[in-house]
Parts: structure tokens; C-alpha cells; sequence
């Protein structure tokens, strides 16, 4: 049977997380100028979310969470997407949420108390060390190089980007530990505590959007020294490991995105039916009308998109090109929905007013990270012509595997 229905408990905690982010997260935000995050007012918000019992939602009981899953969160993190501190008030903001599953999964007991216990009690702050200036959509170029020496590893290479460095406690970092088979198989991850010598954070580095904590930053790696307990997960391990945090974690920023546009069309539809021009509400002309119907269709496909790859990873099926196609769908998606309410707003839209000159730039980024719009349709585009292929001249399975 096919139900869209919403199970009770999730619509109420839907509908409590967003009550929280429209009552009390989104006024603190509107008190803090861009960028400036203010550490006393995010603790109180946070201890909030731990009263009302929303606490680190995507997490299970025993690492304090509420153990929803990804079809859970995929409603929850529409309701945080309309505010860009929301999802670190419930401590499920990026990467720290990416962190916190692929540590759940990979990590040993002991990794697991001394690196995800904190991090899900959000004293510490984390991030995820894989992109280099010369290795960026193309993971095969990496060229950080981890070389064992007796027990220990010893880690040199140059990482660009990584979101939150500054000020995080430990990185996740990818390195080659064998160059001589292929890249998919060469790599591992290690955890690198950041008073470990040789863990340089160079700067951040200065980007269009909004200021995230910690930043996007150029890191060196000088001869890292430690032990091979460190290494996450088994030994070439370290794409494989990446690839299944990035899938969900994909789609967690899909599932922010829509909350955004969905904020982003709200305000516009609202200017429409308050602005006069040329004796009518601008809510009265076709053109107005237009956009604003593009927009609810690019944001009805864009939820269907999350909600049905959420489901299949929440069923354990194979999801990865549907979340490809909801990554490259949603992220473009967000783009044309904030571009048409700017439009609809005229210069009130693009004035600071407004947090739409905000979204825009925020937007911006998502074509790139997570993998750009161009290398998801390389793979899509492999998939649909394996699909013809394989399954005489269908490409059904390609596009969604609905029948
Ligand atoms: C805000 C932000 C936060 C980030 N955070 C992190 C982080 O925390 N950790 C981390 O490891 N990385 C992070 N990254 C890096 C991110 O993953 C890379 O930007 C991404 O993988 C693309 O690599 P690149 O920027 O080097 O682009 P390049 O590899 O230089 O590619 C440039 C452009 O070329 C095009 N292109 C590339 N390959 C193809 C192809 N096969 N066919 C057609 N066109 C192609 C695309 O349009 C692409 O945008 C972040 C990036 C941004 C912007």
C-alpha cells in the first residue's frame, strides 16, 4: 500500500521543532548580525531544545538523541532549513551530523566515546578533511599521503575548504595509505585531534555566503604522527566510508535547502498580496502569478525527491542515484525559487532587509559542494545508459526505480 500519511509522533514532532525555530530560533537570529554568532545565546537556545525534548534528533537514545530516522529528519530538517542557526541548535548542523553518523557506523568503542560522545553532546565541534586545491570533484587526485611507521601513521598533504576547521576539536581526514592500487581502494580515514603537532589550520578562507562556525578553511597536514588505533574504519577503507556519509549527508542539505526555499517563497507570495503597482496587488498579475506557481511545483518535485531517497535509505535499498538526482534537483531548485522571490520583492528583495540577498548567496554553494550539479549528471547520465543496456532498452530503474 502507498501512504503519505505522516505517523502521528513525527507530525508532532514536526510541528514542535517548527513552533521552536518560527518562536525562538528565528527572533535570537534576527538579533545577531550576519556572521556573529553569539555563543551565550546559541547555548541558551540549545539548552531549550534539550528541555522540549528536540535534542539531536538524528541521533539514537543512547547518544542522547531521538533516534529518527531518515525519513524523520527529512521532515524535521525542512522545518530547521528556514533558519541557518537552527540546525546547530539541535546539534544536527553539517558536518557534525555527517560526523556523527559515519562514527556510529565506522568507529570502535573507544573512537566512539572519545570522539562521538562529545560531539553528540555538542562540547566539541568537528570536521570532515577531504578536498584538496588539487582534488576536488575528482577524489582520485587526492594527494595527502599517510605512511605507516611501526604502530603509528605519519599523515603529510595540504586539504582546502574544510568547513569548520578552525576551532574544531578532531578532523576526520581522508589519506593515501597505498598509491598503487586504485584510488577507490588506496584511501583511509583517520581521526586527527587538533592539538595533535603538525595539524595547521593556514586561514579561512573568505567566501559569498554566510559566515558558518569555524569557517571554510586551507589546512596543512606536517607530519602527523599517530598511532594506528586512530585509523577509522579498516585500512583503504576511506572512500567507501566517505561515500556513505555522503550520501545522507546529501541529502540532509537537500532537506535544509527546501526549508529555505520554502521561507524564500512565503516572503515573496506575502509582498505579493501586500505591493500595489499600476492600482493592484502584484498577487493579481500573471506574471507574479507564474512565478509563484513555478516555484510551489520546483518545491512539490524537490520534497517528493527527498522524501522517497529518504525512504530508501531508511529501507536499506540501494539510493545513491536518487540521491544524486535530489542533490543536483534541489540545489538548482533553491536557486530559481529564491532568484523568482528577490524578483517578486523588487529592491526590497535585494536589499539586507529581507534575508533573501542571504539565501542567494548561501545558494550559490550548493551547486558545488557535496559534488557540483555537472559530475551528479555524469553519473546519473552513466546509470540511465547501464539501465538501457541491461534491462533492454529500459531506463526505468534510472529514474527512480518507480514503476
Ligand atoms: C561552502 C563549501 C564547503 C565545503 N566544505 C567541505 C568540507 O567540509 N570538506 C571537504 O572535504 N570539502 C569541502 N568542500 C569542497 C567541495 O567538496 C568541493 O568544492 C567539490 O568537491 C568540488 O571540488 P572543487 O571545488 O575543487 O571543483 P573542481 O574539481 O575544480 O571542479 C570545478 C568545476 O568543474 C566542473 N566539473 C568538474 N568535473 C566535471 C566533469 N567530470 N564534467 C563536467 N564538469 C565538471 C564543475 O562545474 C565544478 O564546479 C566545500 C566546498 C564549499 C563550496
Amino acid at each position: 500500500m502507498i501512504d503519505f500519511t505522516i505517523p502521528p509522533d513525527l507530525d508532532d514532532l514536526r510541528t514542535r521543532v517548527a513552533t521552536f525555530v518560527r518562536e525562538e530560533i528565528l527572533p535570537a537570529e534576527e538579533r545577531m548580525p550576519e556572521g556573529h554568532l553569539d555563543e551565550e545565546a546559541l547555548a541558551q537556545l540549545r539548552q531549550r531544545a534539550r528541555d522540549l525534548k528536540l535534542w539531536a534528533p538524528h541521533l539514537p537514545p543512547e547518544w542522547g538523541g531521538l533516534g529518527v530516522g531518515p525519513l524523520g529528519m527529512a521532515l524535521i530538517s525542512q522545518e530547521l532549513g528556514v533558519s541557518a542557526i537552527a540546525p546547530l541548535v539541535l546539534n544536527c548542523s553539517a558536518p557534525d551530523e555527517g560526523n556523527m553518523h559515519l562514527l556510529e557506523k565506522a568507529a570502535t568503542h573507544e573512537q566512539k566515546e572519545r570522539y562521538l560522545r562529545p560531539l553528540a553532546a555538542a562540547e566539541v565541534r568537528s570536521c570532515f578533511a577531504m578536498t584538496e586545491q588539487a582534488s576536488g570533484a575528482d577524489a582520485a587526485g587526492l594527494k595527502s599521503r599517510a605512511v605507516r611507521d611501526g604502530d603509528n601513521w605519519i599523515i603529510n598533504g595540504e586539504k582546502w575548504f574544510i568547513t569548520g576547521a578552525a576551532g574544531a576539536a578532531f578532523a576526520i581526514v581522508v589519506a593515501v595509505t597505498n598509491p598503487d592500487v586504485a584510488p577507490q581502494k588506496g584511501m583511509s580515514l583517520f581521526l586527527v585531534d587538533a592539538d595533535t603537532p603538525g595539524w595547521e589550520v593556514v586561514r579561512e578562507i573568505p567566501v559569498m555566503g554566510t559566515h558558518s562556525p569555524g569557517g571554510h578553511c586551507e589546512v596543512r597536514l606536517n607530519n602527523i604522527t599517530i598511532p594506528a588505533s586512530q585509523m577509522l574504519g579498516a585500512e583503504g577503507q576511506g572512500f567507501a566510508l566517505a561515500q556513505i556519509r555522503l550520501g545522507p549527508a546529501r541529502l540532509a542539505h537537500c532537506m535544509r535547502w527546501i526549508g529555505m526555499a520554502q521561507r524564500a517563497l512565503d516572503i515573496a507570495t506575502a509582498r505579493a498580496r501586500t505591493r500595489k503597482t499600476f492600482g493592484a496587488p502584484l498577487a493579481e498579475r500573471q506574471a507574479i502569478q507564474w512565478m509563484l506557481a513555478d516555484s510551489a511545483m520546483d518545491l512539490y518535485a524537490a520534497r517528493l525527491m527527498v522524501l522517497h531517497s529518504a525512504w530508501l535509505i531508511e529501507q536499506d535499498r540501494p539510493y545513491r542515484q536518487e540521491v544524486s538526482m535530489a542533490k543536483v534537483y534541489v540545489a538548482e531548485a533553491l536557486d530559481r525559487i529564491v532568484d523568482r522571490a528577490i524578483q517578486v520583492c523588487g529592491s526590497l528583495g535585494y536589499s539586507t532587509d529581507l534575508p533573501l540577498e542571504r539565501f542567494y548567496r548561501d545558494a550559490r554553494a550548493a551547486r558545488i559542494y557535496d559534488g557540483p550539479s555537472e559530475v551528479h549528471r555524469m553519473v546519473i547520465a552513466r546509470n540511465v545508459l547501464k539501465a538501457s543496456k541491461d534491462e533492454d532498452g529500459s531506463t526505468k530503474s534510472a529514474c527512480g526505480g518507480l514503476a
